[in-house]
This record gives structure tokens, sequence and C-alpha cells, in this order.
């Protein structure tokens, strides 16, 4: 059967940058067949709302999404239901992507970051596994109240039921046995929570534990458990001992943030977010849609390009092409392509040739 991968280039970089991963995709994947769709601003625009129903139904109609970018000032003042960024959170809904995969990878190339005016550490390479579809974000009840004195309260309800975290533990048992690095200090799966003062993490831990002594021992991959605020503090002081992190909603959007600014630019970091097997996923660049740079040509693409490779990997089954990919960009970086962000003055297109020529 045809794979389709659906494209949703959406607002601001976000079509510059998609533009550079489909001529990747052309070039690495010549059968896979490419869609069109639209997401965010510009289909508030043309539609009337963030994400239509028919943008929804070929996204689960295909074998994979690549998004690029929603947002701008432009729709600041659009009702919050019908903002650029609601098509986004709608989406992922709609998709049910729970398991939001961040890698933080940092390119050889890249390590000597003096253009970046900060430090790198060479040769990081792991992955965040954030449930994102749970936990305080989205629990209930949520609100901002004023108490009959005046004063003001405001409530999130953090909270986590077990198929909810025997799903994710699977997706991140999954992802370890493929990388296989159990030799470092916390390899295998690292799972946090604050198991000490919340009632949802203690649960999240002992389920973890749970579906591991149930289901997934038998992987060989080793577990091991963290308190969040200590892994905040590992991921600073001895990031190599990690390879993936296991963490709900909120730490996980914490600790991500942290694991990436370890490896570069926000415009090298691609993301994942994955539903059950067999499911389309979707996949898009970390960055926003960069207001300050759109249309003048100066986006990095390699987070849009990376973000391709992910898709390659983890839904189009295209391992070797994921892996040519990947080379692909170290190449380009090490013979020197580089965009602003990285301290050079690349335009979008000639990042695009760089990759290509490899
Ligand atoms: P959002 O609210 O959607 O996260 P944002 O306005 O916070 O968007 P981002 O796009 O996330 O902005 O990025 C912040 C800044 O980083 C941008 O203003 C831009 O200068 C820079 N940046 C982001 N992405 C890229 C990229 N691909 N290439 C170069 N610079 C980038
Ligand atoms: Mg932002």
């Amino acid at each position: 059967m045809t794979q389709t991968l659906l494209l949703l280039p959406g607002d601001g970089i976000g079509p510059e940058v998609i533009e550079q991963a489909v001529r990747v995709a052309e070039k690495v994947a010549p059968d896979l067949a490419l869609e069109e769709g639209l997401i965010g601003g510009i289909s508030y625009d043309q539609l009337g709302t963030p994400l239509s129903d028919e943008t929804l139904e070929k996204a689960k109609a295909s074998s994979a999404v690549l998004l690029g970018a929603v947002g701008g000032p432009k729709w600041s003042d659009v009702a919050r239901d019908k903002r650029p960024e609601a098509g986004l959170l709608n989406i992922r809904k709609g998709l049910d992507t729970y398991a939001n995969l961040r890698p933080a990878l940092c390119f050889s190339a890249l390590a000597d970051a003096s253009a970046l005016k900060r430090e790198l550490v060479e040769g990081l390479d792991i992955m965040i596994v954030r449930e994102l579809v749970g936990g305080v974000y989205f629990g209930q009840p949520k609100g901002i109240e004023t108490l009959p004195d005046g004063t003001r309260r405001g409530f999130d309800n953090a909270e986590y039921t077990t198929p909810e975290i025997h799903r994710i533990t699977r997706v991140a048992f999954d992802i370890a046995k493929g990388r296989g690095n159990y030799d470092r200090k916390w390899g295998g799966v690292c799972s946090v929570e604050k198991s000490n003062v919340m009632d949802s993490g203690l649960l999240w831990k002992e389920e973890v534990q749970a579906i591991y002594d149930a289901e997934l021992k038998d992987m060989g991959v080793p577990l091991h458990h963290m308190l969040a605020d200590a892994c905040a503090m590992q991921l600073v002081r001895e990031p190599k001992g990690f390879d993936v992190i296991l963490a709900d909603n909120l730490f996980g959007d914490i600790l991500s943030d942290e694991a990436s600014m370890l490896t570069g630019s926000i415009g090298m970091l691609p993301s994942a977010s994955l539903s059950d097997a067999g499911k389309p996923g979707l996949y898009e660049p970390v960055h926003g849609s960069a207001p300050d740079i759109a249309g003048q040509g100066k986006a990095n693409p390699f987070a849009a390009i990376l973000s391709l490779e992910m898709a390659l990997r983890w839904s189009l089954g295209r391992i070797e092409a994921a892996d040519e990919v990947t080379r692909a960009v170290s190449t380009a970086l090490e013979k020197g392509a580089r965009t602003g962000d990285l301290g050079g003055d690349f335009t979008t297109a000639q990042m695009g040739d760089a990759v290509l020529a490899e």
C-alpha cells in the first residue's frame, strides 16, 4: 500500500522549513505520496477555524503528518478556541498522540559552540519520552476563582490513570530497546516523578514498576526511578548518564527543554508525537513560527528535516532512509552549513541544498 505523508506547513517560517524537508523526502523516499493541508492561522483565514474536519480526517487517513508551525501576531486578538495554537492542540487530541518524543542529540560539528555563546555537551544522545495528553495540564477541575474576601485562587488537578501510565511506559521501553544503551549509569528507561510529595506521582512510580514486572521485564531493558528534581540536576551534572527519560506531561515539558539546550539551537530540534502502533504520528520542529524572521529565508530548516527523519523512522518504517538523513545533516554541519541561529549566514534553501548534496 502507498504510504502518505500529510504536510501541514502552517504559518510564519513553517512553510519555509517544510519546503526544505519536502525536497529531502522526495530524494530519500521518492515513492512516498505527499499531500497538503491547512492548519493554524492560514486555516483560520481561509476557513474560519484553525483545524477543519477535512484536515483532521486527512491526518487520520495518512501514514504520518509533518507539521511546520502555527501562530503569529496577526491572530493575537482571535478568540482562544479559534487561535492557531488551538489547531495544534486539537490535532494532537484528534490523533490521540499521547507519546511525545524529544531527542536531545548533539551533532559533533556543533560541539564547539562559540557562535552560540554557550557550552554544549559533545556526544550527547538521549531521548525524552513525555506523556502528552494527560496530567496536570488537562486534569479537572481547574480554574481561577475569587473568594468572598477578595483573595484570588488558581488551581489545577494533577491526575493519571493506570492505562495512561501503562501505554506511555510501553512506548518508552520499545524505544530504549531499539537504542540498546544499557551500559550508561541510568541506561534503559529512567522514569521520573515526584512520588515523595504527589499521590499522582506515587501512582506513576508504582504503575511503571507494575507494568514492567508484569509485561516488560523480559525485554532486558533496565528500569530506573528518579525524582524529577534530582533528574533536572543530573541532566546538567552528568547528562550522558541517561538514555531514555520517561516523564509525565509537566516534568517532560521542562526536562525536554532543559536537555535540548545542551545540544544546540532551537532551529535544530525535532519532535515526534505518537499514538498506538499503526496510527499516524505527528512530527514537528520544536520551534514556533518565529514571526521575527519569517519570510526572510533565514530560518534553519534542520529541525523540520530531522522531524521528517523521525517520521521515516517511527511511522514509515524506513530506517535506512532515516539514517541517511541523519548522516547527511551531520555531514552538512561538518562542512560548515550554518544559518544565523548557528552563527552563520546560510539561507534556508542553502541549508536544504547542503543536505541534498550529501
Ligand atoms: P511559539 O509561541 O510558537 O513557540 P515563538 O514566538 O516563541 O513561537 P519560536 O519560533 O519558538 O518563537 O522561537 C523563538 C525565536 O528563536 C524566534 O523568534 C527566532 O528568532 C528563533 N528561531 C526559532 N526557530 C528558528 C529556526 N528554525 N531558525 C532560526 N531561528 C529560529
Ligand atoms: Mg515559544
